[in-house]
């Protein structure tokens, strides 16, 4: 009689090894063309190395910290006086060093404060980036697009500059001209009407050297930003303030945060509700010009929404791949069963039209000054596109400029399948996306 075999519970087999240790910049061919197409091909060694850190497992780990320990409001003191503070886990800290370290907040900005041509370079870290951890992106995503709407105001841009053109990150809650670097929010949207920035409700009134804001924001992200621009009523209509979170005499700025939104992405960084109490500010663009001023930082952060959107197919489409050439099923690996595989190249087609829109759309940009017609592309809604893919929208309506359906698809479902897990057992040293589409 044979002797019962001991099963062990804890035992785990056909299950993928964790996907980290990744390059991210050349593992993803498509990346690294529109890179190239789009004329940042002489960062491709800088790329490269940036890629390799961010995709280490430390970077992984750091992203996972910073979401399982989400921030803190800390309203008050222990005696009762507000502080009016948000603590961060020391690892959003670190991955906000490391994205200024790299001049992710500021790079397209020169020291006059004109618009360097480095959006498609720049673009290419903010994708990397988000693959790893949105969150922290949002301080780092309003910082280099505020320069623009402050671009009205050169009084007030020329003080802040220096300081938002540093690659310190400072943690530290203190007036902003005594910090190494700093960091930039917003607040437009209201209880009663979030689009619809026309019906708020906060008041402006011209005070000593700038004006007081008494009011509240519904919405009002990473609230330990050095100052925000925010949209209230003043006497001529709504205008844009540059709202500091210490008053130009050293003392805190009433900036009251009411509490934290328990949201279900972005959880790393804090969003809050607020609400000022004659708050200080300054006026950036004319009075009732307020929408026109703010616009040009929107149309920033809706560009960078859109890459960081194309980073998160990124991410789930070379998440999918690695999955599939581990796990088995029905005696074969998954990415060898041909329906899954059809799913996975039409992922991928769409992944690389998503890139190759975004980084077409940066170099658009990148020329708006020079070229009307590159002035005129850089105004496209790919951010719709990327974050909201319509229920069966058609991989065919979009890739039109970036990939011809089914010869690409076949190569897509060819490479794919080709590919195989690294005896390791480790992440493939290239993994899912890099040579398939063959050029
Ligand atoms: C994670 C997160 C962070 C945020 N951080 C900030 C921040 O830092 N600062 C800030 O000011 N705001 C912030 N917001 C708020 C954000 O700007 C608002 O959610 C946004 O403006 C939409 O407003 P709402 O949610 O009130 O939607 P509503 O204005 O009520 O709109 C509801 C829906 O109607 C659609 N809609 C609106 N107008 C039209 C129209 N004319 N035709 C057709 N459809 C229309 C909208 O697209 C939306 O889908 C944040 C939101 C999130 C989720």
């Amino acid at each position: 009689m044979t002797a019962p075999v001991r099963l062990d519970v804890s035992d785990v087999f056909n299950q993928s090894p964790p996907y980290e240790d990744v390059d991210l910049y050349d593992d993803d061919q498509p990346l690294r063309d529109a890179v190239a197409a789009n004329g940042a091909g002489a960062d491709a060694a800088a790329l490269s190395a940036f890629g390799k850190r961010w995709g280490s497992a430390e970077m992984f780990e750091e992203a996972r910290l910073a979401n399982e320990n989400v921030p803190k409001l800390r309203s008050f003191d222990p005696k009762g006086f507000r502080r009016d503070v948000v603590e961060f886990h020391p690892a959003y800290h670190r991955l906000m060093a490391e994205s200024m370290a790299e001049g992710i907040h500021c790079s397209m900005w020169r020291p006059d404060g004109s618009h360097a041509p480095a959006e498609v370079a720049r673009a290419a870290r903010f994708y990397m980036t988000n693959q790893i951890e949105a969150g922290h992106n949002c301080p780092i995503t309003m910082t280099r697009a505020c320069v623009a709407a402050l671009a009205s105001e050169p009084e007030v841009l020329d003080r802040l500059l220096p300081k938002i053109l540093s690659r310190a990150y400072d943690q530290s809650f203190r007036p902003w001209w005594e910090k190494t670097g700093i960091t930039l929010g917003m607040g437009m949207t209201e209880k009663q009407g979030g689009t619809d920035v026309r019906a708020n409700t906060t008041r402006a009134v011209p005070a000593r050297d700038g004006y007081d804001i008494t009011g509240h924001k519904w919405f009002f992200s990473a609230p330990m930003c050095d100052a925000f621009l925010v949209l209230a009523q003043a006497p001529g209509g709504l205008t844009c303030f540059l709202v500091p979170r210490f008053r130009p005499d050293g003392a805190v700025n009433a900036l009251q945060l009411q509490r934290l939104k328990d949201k279900l992405g972005n959880r790393s960084n804090a969003s809050s509700e607020v609400e000022f109490v004659e708050a200080f500010g300054w006026r950036v663009g004319e009075e009732g010009r307020g929408v026109r001023t703010i616009i040009e930082m929107v149309q920033l952060t809706r560009l960078d929404c859109a890459i960081a959107s194309a980073g998160f197919m990124r991410v789930a489409l070379a998440q999918a791949v690695h999955h599939t050439r581990y796990r088995r099923v029905f005696q074969r690996k998954l990415v060898d069963q041909p329906m899954m595989r059809t799913v996975l190249a039409d992922l991928a087609l769409q992944v690389e039209a998503a890139v190759a829109l975004v980084m077409r759309l940066c170099r658009a940009v990148d020329r708006a000054g020079v070229d009307p017609r590159a002035r005129a592309c850089s105004f496209p809604p790919p951010n719709i596109w990327c974050a909201r893919p319509p229920p069966g929208s058609s991989t065919r309506r979009w890739s039109a400029s970036a990939a011809t359906d089914t010869s690409r698809k076949a190569r897509w479902r060819g490479s794919i399948a080709r590919r195989r897990s690294t005896p390791s057992g480790k992440a493939p040293a290239t993994s899912c996306v890099s040579t398939c589409c063959g050029r």
